[in-house]
């Protein structure tokens, strides 16, 4: 089965967009982060993602949800959706062809444990199309537990001495993730509007939080503070330095590189899950996307398995597709 990297995954033997970049009359979409997703006609999505796309503004998008492991037909293929880890309802994507063989797109993924966002479930595959963000061997994440751990103890301290922390996260899935470790810390917890938008969301489909308020333009905090970096350029930032003593950090998975004060919570998988999800899957091909793919590939290779980068990928007859990657 050919797959083709045009902006976004194409499966061009059954006309099947998977997290088309651009809109178009039909798609698959693994979940609602703004490079994944686009206001298609049609969206083919799990629940979560479906309801996640609407509260983003998808508004004129007909939805067709499927449940996990449910096979829709689809130009002589059958296409179902697997839980992918990375936050609530996000999916991977299994193209079984009429031949049989087998095409597992990850989307983003995690095989870590999440209170937010259920458990991956890896089908098996003959190929497979995943994201390699953090693709190289530095990038180890530790457990949620140790992180969430030195991020209460980092706030408490805070509150104690009358600061006020402030957690930088995006408002799909990591607010929601940090969120829901804050549960017994001690202190109020006041998310951004965009954050709580999105935890309805979640609240709707099953996840509960320690309660929390929605921070108020003006307000006095009292506690923690999750909303995104972008905040920092919002007028009411300003007036939010002036009234209180901030102190401020990152949480993300590129806090493993140094640099300013950060948390290295991510929702994406380290290096050695990335090596266990191709172990996992069975596929002895495997195309990579975003981040270090092209190193990975090669670490791939060097395994003995058939990699390259997606990017590389040509419409071709199957054997053509075989001597790219035999070529690298
Ligand atoms: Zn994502």
């Amino acid at each position: 089965m050919d797959v083709l990297s045009r902006g976004g995954i194409f499966v061009p033997q059954y006309d099947l967009w998977l997290d088309s970049h651009h809109s178009r009359p039909v798609a698959f979409v693994t979940h609602a982060h703004a490079d994944h997703m686009k206001k298609h006609g049609h969206v083919y999505a799990s629940p979560a993602t479906a309801a996640m796309m609407r509260a983003r503004g998808a508004l004129r998008t007909r939805f067709h949800t499927l449940d996990w492991g449910e096979r829709v037909a689809w130009n002589g293929a059958h296409v179902s959706l697997y839980p992918a880890g990375h936050v609530l309802g996000s999916s991977q994507i299994l193209v079984e062809g009429r031949d049989g063989e087998r095409l597992l797109y990850s989307g983003d993924f995690k095989l870590r444990e999440s209170r937010s966002s259920e458990t991956i479930e890896v089908p098996q595959a003959d190929v497979v199309v995943m994201e390699t963000t953090f693709g190289r061997p530095r990038y180890e994440f530790p457990s949620l537990e140790n992180v969430m751990e030195d991020i209460r103890s980092w706030c408490r301290d805070a509150v104690a001495q009358k600061r006020t922390p402030v957690l930088f996260c995006y408002s799909l899935g990591k607010g929601q993730e940090v969120l829901a470790g804050l549960h017994d810390c001690g202190f109020p917890v006041a998310v951004h509007t965009a954050h709580a938008k999105i935890c309805a969301v979640y609240a709707r489909h099953g996840v509960s939080f320690a309660p929390f308020e929605t921070f108020q333009e003006g307000q006095r905090l009292g506690g923690v503070l999750l909303c995104s970096k972008q905040c920092m350029r919002s007028k009411w930032w300003y007036e939010l330095e002036r009234t209180h003593s901030l102190q401020c950090a990152d949480v993300s998975g590129w806090a493993l590189d140094g640099g300013s004060r950060g948390f290295a919570l991510s929702d994406h998988a380290g290096y050695s899950d990335l090596m266990e999800y191709v172990r996992l899957s069975g596929a002895k091909k495997v195309w990579t996307t975003h981040g270090f793919d092209a190193e990975f590939a090669a670490d791939l290779r060097a395994l003995g398995l058939e990699a390259a980068p997606l990017t590389q990928a040509k419409k071709t007859a199957g054997a053509e597709q075989l001597s790219l990657f035999s070529g690298l």
